[in-house]
């Protein structure tokens, strides 16, 4: 699978805003690539994103850099006495003092200075060179079904370390390139402050290892499951009852009987209902010569309308 289909898979899938974008430390020696372009002026490296995703194919020496922390993280420049005691977080008031400042620095990924000597950014389908990690900018559903899709391939729960500090340099470059891993960030006080990521907007970080087995992932959960989540397909007609008064029974103990009504007409026989049903509540009967849905054990129903979403032909009808 190469970047352009990937690329493709993953705004297709996940419907994105904006452009993935591929990100590379380039290595000592290593030889810049065609098709970048140097910025006139020096960025942040959270502005390069921006600029990345808006389609922009980006190359940062050292000296197009403007923040020093991010350059410093980054692995390209050696870092200012001042930033690395930590003294400058107290002066902004981001943190209480200088030994939880010194803590939160020996803790964040970093790579040594000299260890890169460029960064370079590029939207995923135009890269020409190997990203070391795809930076995704997303609202929170989009990043549900990228964990989602880890995994489906590899059944694990997904781990994020993040802090809300050196966000786009720290969390989401260092640290999928040193664990292998996908992270997540949702900003930091240099990015909410000087980029344009918006309110609702969060980041998320896949190491190049595990994009193309993600993409994989995403074709699979966007055949059901992320279009019958986009649908609600269980969420009428539960809301629209909450806020009416309940109506008692005598025994509160006692639970009120589920109608579920089953039109036989539209009914195909496929039994889906039959078997989303969680609680057997539902059975395939052979009736008039064809197989038709019929509520069997109304009382273990526990109004989930399962059945009323994955029915194909909206034959099911729940009353409480
Ligand atoms: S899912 Fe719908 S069409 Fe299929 S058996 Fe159940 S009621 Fe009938
Ligand atoms: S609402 Fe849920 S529990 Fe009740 S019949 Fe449908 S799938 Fe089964």
């Amino acid at each position: 699978m190469n970047y352009q289909e990937m690329t493709k898979i993953l705004q297709d899938t996940l419907s994105l805003r904006w452009e993935p974008v591929a990100v590379r430390l380039l290595r000592p020696g290593e030889e810049r690539p065609a098709g970048l372009t140097e910025p006139p002026l020096p960025l942040r490296h959270c502005q390069s994103i921006s600029l990345a995703r808006r389609g922009h194919c980006l190359f940062l020496p050292p000296r197009s850099h403007a923040c020093p922390d991010g350059a410093g993280i980054l692995g390209l420049t050696p870092m200012s006495e001042k930033l690395r005691s930590g003294e400058l977080y107290l002066l902004f008031k981001k943190l209480p003092n200088l030994e939880i400042a010194r803590k939160m620095i020996s803790t964040r990924p970093e790579f040594p200075p000299g260890s890169f000597e460029a960064t370079m950014l590029a939207p995923l389908g135009e890269a020409l060179w190997e990203p070391d990690v795809v930076i995704l900018t997303l609202w929170p559903e989009q990043a549900m079904w990228l964990c989602c899709a880890q995994t489906y391939a590899c059944g694990e729960r997904q781990v994020f370390k993040t802090s809300g500090f050196n966000s786009t340099c720290a969390d989401l470059v260092i640290q999928p390139m040193k664990t292998g891993e996908m992270n997540i960030s949702f900003g930091c006080y240099g990015v909410r402050a000087s980029s344009e990521i918006n309110d609702f907007e969060l980041y998320f970080s896949i190491p190049i290892s595990l994009l193309e087995p993600v993409c994989r992932s995403l074709v699979k959960l966007s055949q059901k499951s992320i279009p019958e989540e986009r649908r609600k397909v269980y969420l009428p007609p539960v809301l629209d009852k909450v806020g009416s008064k309940r109506s008692e029974t005598k025994d509160s103990r006692e639970s009120k009987t589920v109608q579920i009504y089953i039109d036989e007409e539209l009914c195909l026989g496929d039994g889906l209902c039959v078997a989303f049903c969680p609680s057997s509540v539902l059975e395939l009967r052979e009736e008039g010569g064809r197989q038709v849905a019929r509520a069997i054990q109304p009382q273990l129903c526990s109004l989930c309308y399962t059945c009323v979403g994955q029915c194909p032909e909206k034959a099911i009808q729940i009353s409480y």
